[in-house]
């Protein structure tokens, strides 16, 4: 009985920090609806190790295992808004065809959210093999569509290229040139480029099929702070 109650209160208090959490984000100015309805709909401590879960609607970067960090839901927000078409519903045409990858599945988070949003061609790629065994077990217990694999995700995923989107979820030194190339024209991809330590966010859109630089252009954003992106195209 008193382990129903408890159970009961916490997850008032669950949805409490929730709708506090989604009151930041707009704040923050965040205005993509599918985006907020994701973020709104996805148990954030589902992807936590236990001691973590009630963390789970605080706005801040957390610890998942072997070094690594679950992205800020402002920064998860913030990249999936700059990926977009419109900020309004995506049509079904878009949620069927939209080919989205993610490099760097640390908890599975991210790429749950574009589950969430409806987007039925979502691969992602993780480098740490216990990291991607645990979000493979939550994909398949939530019912999430991910094709996932291990392996180095700065070269992308060339079988499933190219892409509409590409979402990179760690700092790279440089905007790694393999998976620019992967960009579909007319493609997005975000990626935080810097040191080690901090990376301003950059989104590179693929202008047409040429591989020389002309073919992108870049925009630049703020600065956030990544876990390195460890590869042949990124930290060695
Ligand atoms: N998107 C994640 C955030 C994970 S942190 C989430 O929602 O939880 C970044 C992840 O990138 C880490 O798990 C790290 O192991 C992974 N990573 C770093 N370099 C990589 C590479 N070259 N290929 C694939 N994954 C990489």
């Amino acid at each position: 009985m008193l382990d129903h109650v408890s159970t009961f209160t916490r997850s008032t208090v669950l949805e409490a920090q929730r709708n506090t959490l989604l009151e930041e984000l707009w704040a923050k100015g965040i205005r993509n609806e599918a985006v907020l309805r994701a973020i709104a709909q996805v148990r954030r401590e589902d992807f936590l190790p236990d001691a973590l879960k009630a963390r789970g609607y605080e706005n801040v970067a957390l610890p998942i295992g072997a070094g690594q960090t679950i992205s800020q839901p402002y920064t998860v927000a913030f990249m999936t808004e700059l990926l977009m078409p419109t900020n309004k519903e995506p049509s079904e045409e878009i949620l069927s065809r939209y080919t989205i990858l993610e490099i760097g599945t640390g908890s599975g988070y991210q790429a749950a959210i574009l589950g969430a949003m409806g987007f039925r061609r979502i691969y992602t790629v993780e480098r740490i093999p216990e990291l991607l065994a645990e979000a493979q077990k939550r994909f398949t217990a939530l019912g999430i569509p991910v094709m996932t694999r291990l392996s180095d995700g700065s070269l992308g995923w060339s079988e499933y290229a190219p892409f509409d989107a590409i979402i990179v979820t760690a700092g790279s030194p440089d905007v790694p040139e393999t998976l620019a190339l992967q960009l579909a024209v007319g493609g997005k991809m975000v990626v935080p480029v810097g040191s080690q330590t901090h990376q301003r966010l950059y989104r590179i859109t693929r202008l047409h099929a040429g591989l020389d630089a002309d073919a992108f252009s870049a925009e630049e954003f703020q600065t956030f702070r990544f876990v390195p992106l460890v590869g042949e195209q990124g930290w060695r």
